[in-house]
Protein backbone atom coordinates (compact mmCIF):
# COMPACT_ATOMS: atom_id res chain seq x y z
CA UNK A 1 0.00 0.00 0.00
CA UNK A 2 0.99 3.44 -0.57
CA UNK A 3 -0.19 6.79 0.75
CA UNK A 4 -1.06 9.86 -1.97
CA UNK A 5 0.84 12.67 -0.76
CA UNK A 6 -2.16 14.94 -2.48
CA UNK A 7 -5.61 13.35 -0.33
CA UNK A 8 -3.61 11.13 2.04
CA UNK A 9 -5.81 8.10 0.47
CA UNK A 10 -4.37 4.58 0.37
CA UNK A 11 -4.61 3.07 -2.37
CA UNK A 12 -2.55 -0.22 -3.88
CA UNK A 13 0.95 -0.12 -5.37
CA UNK A 14 0.01 -3.50 -8.04
CA UNK A 15 -2.68 -0.76 -9.44
CA UNK A 16 -0.68 2.12 -10.18
CA UNK A 17 2.85 0.96 -10.22
CA UNK A 18 3.76 4.12 -11.79
CA UNK A 19 2.14 6.55 -10.22
CA UNK A 20 2.83 8.38 -6.45
CA UNK A 21 -1.05 9.58 -6.42
CA UNK A 22 -3.54 7.80 -6.02
CA UNK A 23 -5.71 6.53 -9.10
CA UNK A 24 -8.36 9.75 -8.54
CA UNK A 25 -5.71 12.17 -7.85
CA UNK A 26 -3.59 10.94 -10.97
CA UNK A 27 -6.29 11.41 -13.02
CA UNK A 28 -6.62 15.11 -12.08
CA UNK A 29 -2.98 15.42 -12.30
CA UNK A 30 -3.28 14.38 -16.23
CA UNK A 31 -5.93 16.40 -16.55
CA UNK A 32 -4.28 19.75 -15.12
CA UNK A 33 -1.26 18.63 -17.09
CA UNK A 34 -3.32 19.18 -20.38
CA UNK A 35 -4.95 22.36 -19.78
CA UNK A 36 -2.07 24.11 -18.42
CA UNK A 37 -0.58 22.78 -21.79
CA UNK A 38 -3.43 24.37 -23.60
CA UNK A 39 -3.07 27.80 -22.05
CA UNK A 40 0.65 27.60 -23.09
CA UNK A 41 -0.27 26.72 -26.29
CA UNK A 42 -3.19 29.10 -26.62
CA UNK A 43 -0.76 32.14 -25.70
CA UNK A 44 1.68 31.22 -28.11
CA UNK A 45 -1.34 31.11 -30.53
CA UNK A 46 -2.30 34.81 -29.37
CA UNK A 47 1.30 35.87 -29.44
CA UNK A 48 1.89 34.99 -32.81
CA UNK A 49 -1.05 36.69 -34.40
CA UNK A 50 -0.62 39.90 -32.67
CA UNK A 51 3.07 39.78 -34.00
CA UNK A 52 1.36 38.51 -37.65
CA UNK A 53 -1.30 41.67 -37.04
CA UNK A 54 1.39 44.51 -36.27
CA UNK A 55 3.51 43.25 -39.08
CA UNK A 56 0.51 42.91 -41.87
CA UNK A 57 -0.49 46.57 -40.33
CA UNK A 58 2.87 47.79 -41.58
CA UNK A 59 2.58 46.45 -44.78
CA UNK A 60 -0.54 47.38 -45.17
CA UNK A 61 -0.46 50.97 -44.44
CA UNK A 62 2.27 51.24 -47.50
CA UNK A 63 5.02 52.51 -44.96
CA UNK A 64 7.29 49.36 -46.10
CA UNK A 65 7.29 47.36 -49.50
CA UNK A 66 7.85 43.71 -48.49
CA UNK A 67 11.05 43.73 -50.77
CA UNK A 68 12.78 46.91 -48.70
CA UNK A 69 11.40 45.54 -45.13
CA UNK A 70 13.89 45.55 -42.73
CA UNK A 71 15.54 42.31 -41.63
CA UNK A 72 13.89 42.54 -37.99
CA UNK A 73 10.20 42.93 -39.57
CA UNK A 74 10.37 40.03 -41.74
CA UNK A 75 11.95 37.77 -38.77
CA UNK A 76 8.95 39.16 -36.08
CA UNK A 77 6.75 37.73 -39.26
CA UNK A 78 8.74 34.47 -39.29
CA UNK A 79 8.49 34.13 -35.70
CA UNK A 80 4.93 35.39 -35.48
CA UNK A 81 3.96 32.68 -38.29
CA UNK A 82 6.10 30.07 -36.55
CA UNK A 83 4.00 30.64 -33.17
CA UNK A 84 0.78 30.45 -34.35
CA UNK A 85 1.38 27.10 -36.19
CA UNK A 86 3.76 25.20 -33.55
CA UNK A 87 0.49 26.79 -31.15
CA UNK A 88 -1.99 25.26 -33.30
CA UNK A 89 -0.37 22.05 -33.66
CA UNK A 90 0.32 21.34 -29.90
CA UNK A 91 -3.26 22.74 -28.94
CA UNK A 92 -4.88 20.54 -31.20
CA UNK A 93 -2.55 17.57 -29.66
CA UNK A 94 -3.73 18.74 -25.81
CA UNK A 95 -6.98 18.94 -26.98
CA UNK A 96 -6.77 15.72 -28.84
CA UNK A 97 -4.93 13.44 -25.64
CA UNK A 98 -7.44 14.97 -23.16
CA UNK A 99 -10.30 13.92 -24.84
CA UNK A 100 -8.71 11.01 -25.51
CA UNK A 101 -8.35 10.52 -21.87
CA UNK A 102 -11.44 11.60 -20.77
CA UNK A 103 -12.81 8.91 -23.41
CA UNK A 104 -11.14 6.23 -21.42
CA UNK A 105 -12.79 6.09 -18.39
ZN1 LIG B 1 -5.09 11.14 -3.91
Amino acid sequence: MKTCPDCGAEFSTSVEKKSRFCPDCGKQRIEKTWKRQMRVYGMLILGGMALILIDYMQFKGGDVAIQQASPLLLASLVLGGLGLMGGLFGFSLALFFSMWHKKRH
